[in-house]
């Protein structure tokens, strides 16, 4: 009886061990199962995982490059932009990629330097932008009209290099673009060589949808302008200097539009009574608060070519030639 007993709790004993292995068996089975559907992309397991992983990665890294861009643009009092297009642009993904095609290029002239600095232009770089490029001049000029594929607008301003015809002629500039359907507009000097393919890369990293403003200032801090009366507060602002070159969305360009278009520009000049370039930056900073963003690579003829390194020659954007003195020449 013993003996029958002590057998039988080894039978119970060992059916015991038997069903806790196979079971043991099962759940490892099954979990291998999974990790097969998983991995091998099994059609419903893993494209919900893989799925939802990936939404919420690309989600949140954008909105955590969002976030620090506009957080640096308001913070600081002059915003600089970056060569790193990762830290600039937040809407590479929301807006086609700019093409040459899609900037407009003015530039300014005059009579007198038809034969000189716009004929320097013809012979360099306006061959890698002529249907983008267009001249604003204060004459007829069948000859250069011609050369230029009839993009040389006379603006009928007067030709002289006072505060008021600058005024005019980058009123007509400013209007010509807004009629134009082109995404940036990008003003120059005669006197700066453009390095075509450089102002597209600059341009690839901002979405025209949003409001820039891309230049570079002349003066180390922001200008300052008195009130003559003594009346109003004295204000402060940054421009981009003209002769460097700037370019402007047409998100902002067309905020410009109700206090800059149809020679409402000139009529602003003649308020703040100083140049034209002087008047986009009282336009964008003051009357629009927006702010300048910086870029390095524009040069205006105020800097010395000399002191551009050699090795970043070619990833300038604008140089600008003058004649800094009788026998030194700004040029290399
Ligand atoms: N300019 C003009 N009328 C003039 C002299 C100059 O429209 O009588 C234009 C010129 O074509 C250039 C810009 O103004 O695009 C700046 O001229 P410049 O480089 O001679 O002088 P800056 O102001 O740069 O010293
Ligand atoms: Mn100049």
């Amino acid at each position: 009886m013993g003996i029958r007993a002590s057998k039988l709790a080894q039978k119970i004993v060992l059916m015991a061990f038997g069903v806790c292995y196979a079971f043991i068996l099962f759940i490892w089975l099954s979990s291998i199962n999974t990790l097969t559907l998983t991995q091998s992309g099994g059609q419903w397991s893993s494209d919900q995982l893989n799925t939802g992983h990936q939404r919420r990665n690309s989600f949140s890294g954008y909105q955590e490059r969002a976030a620090r861009s506009i957080f640096e643009a308001r913070d600081s009092s002059v915003q600089k932009a970056s060569n790193n297009n990762n830290n600039v642009n937040n809407n590479k993904n929301l807006s086609p990629k700019t093409t040459l095609n899609d900037i407009f290029i003015s530039v300014k002239t005059t009579k007198k330097f038809h034969t000189t600095r716009l004929e320097s232009i013809l012979k360099t770089w306006f061959k890698l932008a002529n249907n983008q490029t267009y001249f604003f001049t204060d004459a007829e000029d069948i000859k250069y009209n011609n050369k230029t594929g009839g993009h040389l607008i006379n603006t009928n301003c007067s030709s002289s290099h006072n505060r008021r015809a600058l005024c005019c002629k980058m009123s007509v500039e400013f209007d010509t673009f807004i009629d134009s359907n082109k995404r940036w507009f990008c003003h120059l000097d005669d006197d700066n060589y453009l390095n075509v393919p450089q102002l597209v890369r600059l341009l690839e990293n901002y979405s025209p949808l949003q409001d820039w403003y891309l230049g570079k200032p002349s003066i180390r801090q922001p200008l300052q302008i008195v009130s003559r009366d003594g009346k109003q507060d004295n204000i402060s602002f940054w421009f981009a200097t003209g002769g460097a070159g700037f370019c402007i969305s047409r998100s902002l360009a067309l905020k410009m539009v109700p206090l800059a278009s149809g020679g409402k520009f000139i009529s602003i000049g003649d308020q703040i009574r100083l140049p034209d370039d002087v008047t986009i930056g009282y336009i964008v900073e003051r009357l629009l608060n927006k702010k300048l963003t910086v870029v390095d690579g524009l040069h205006s003829h105020l800097e010395a070519i000399k002191v551009v390194n050699r090795d970043q020659l070619r990833r300038v954007i604008t140089l600008s030639y003058s004649q800094m003195s009788n026998i030194d020449i700004n040029t290399l």
